[in-house]
């Protein structure tokens, strides 16, 4: 059986394609980083062989995924992204690679695995194109709507929540899942058991995120602290660096499954954010036809299966899908 690097979502990394450098946090000590770093390590790998109390680490195993039936002589002229991919040949999907049975790259061969990336190969089948052939592309959260305005990618696929600020910019098919805001603290933190508690305590998010944009609104108290990712936020919480990470709960259960000795969930989901594919804007045949993907997929099994293979490995049982919002043209 395949194991998933423990090490791989917990290592510092700039995100690819991410304009300037790391935001909000003080100067790093190295060394003790390091240190700390290297102590985490060795648990994550007592973890990851199996010390009594901790959970196996798993990653999604190819032969459970479902094999998309791919449209053929499938047209969908009136969508400009869709002839253009037709004309190439194959489709360019933005997605994210650091997020734990979501959206991950494996270093080694460049191969992307988690929900985000079967619901991006699910889409990728119902427009005509072989999924084998998609082009993934790492964009942070903080570009993915320029990356929709400049034609930089298709289609976007990573934990990418719906709602009004950002119809302005960009369209969103979907949605296709249901997560909610929560946060992620060490294992040895009792003074946070939920965004109550942040008052003088420094909690991480991405930039451009809207859990970030809660926090400073709604708990202007909590010290802010923004990076390009989430893997570069716990790797701080893991150093000590920041108090706790906030996301979707979705995004931090794959952390703590992951390191589950050092890592845990605090209180309860405080949001509601629904994920939808974003697509470029004025793209509404695009749009309604990904609509009609991510319904066909639900009907037939495969968002079920997709799951139960992938974010299914954080814990949690797959939960009905939410139904699909084809808002009009606007
Ligand atoms: N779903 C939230 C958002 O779209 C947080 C996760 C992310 O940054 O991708 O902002």
């Amino acid at each position: 059986m395949r194991r998933t690097d423990p090490f791989r979502t917990l290592r510092p990394r700039r995100a690819p394609g991410a304009p300037g450098g790391t935001r909000g946090a003080g100067p790093r000590r190295a060394h003790r980083r390091a240190a700390v770093l290297a102590l985490a390590g060795l648990a994550l790998l007592a973890a990851a062989c199996g010390r009594a109390g901790s959970p196996p680490v798993k990653g999604p195993q190819p032969d459970q995924l479902p094999v998309y039936r791919v449209a053929t002589g499938f047209e969908l002229t009136d969508s400009p992204t869709w002839r253009a991919a037709k004309s190439r040949g194959h489709l360019v999907v933005g997605a994210k690679e650091d997020q734990p049975y979501l959206g991950e790259k494996d270093p080694a061969s460049g191969v992307y695995s988690g929900f985000d990336i079967e619901i991006a190969r699910m889409m990728s089948a119902s427009l005509g194109f072989a999924p084998k052939t998609i082009a993934f592309r790492t964009i942070a959260s903080a570009n993915r709507e320029t990356a929709l305005q400049n034609g930089q990618i298709d289609y976007y696929v990573g934990t990418y929540t719906i709602n009004d600020l950002r119809k302005r910019q960009v369209g969103f098919a979907g949605p296709y899942y249901i997560a909610g805001q929560s946060l992620l603290v060490r294992t040895d933190e009792t003074d946070i058991n939920g965004p109550q508690d942040l008052a003088g305590k420094k909690v991480c998010s991405a930039a451009g995120s809207t859990p970030l944009q809660r926090i400073q609104r709604d708990y202007p108290k909590a010290i802010a602290v923004a990076y390009d990712t989430y893997s570069i936020c716990v790797d701080n919480l893991l150093s000590f660096q920041v108090d706790a990470v906030t996301t979707d709960d979705t995004i931090l259960m794959g952390f703590a499954a992951k390191a589950p000795d050092e890592l845990r969930i605090a209180g309860k989901p405080f949001s509601k954010e629904p994920y939808g594919i974003g697509v470029p804007r004025g793209d509404t045949a695009l749009r309604f036809a990904l609509d009609d993907a991510v319904e066909a997929h639900e009907k037939n099994g495969d968002w079920k299966k997709a799951y139960d293979a992938t974010l299914g490995l954080s814990g949690v049982p797959a939960p009905q899908p939410p139904p699909v919002d084809r808002y009009p043209a606007s």
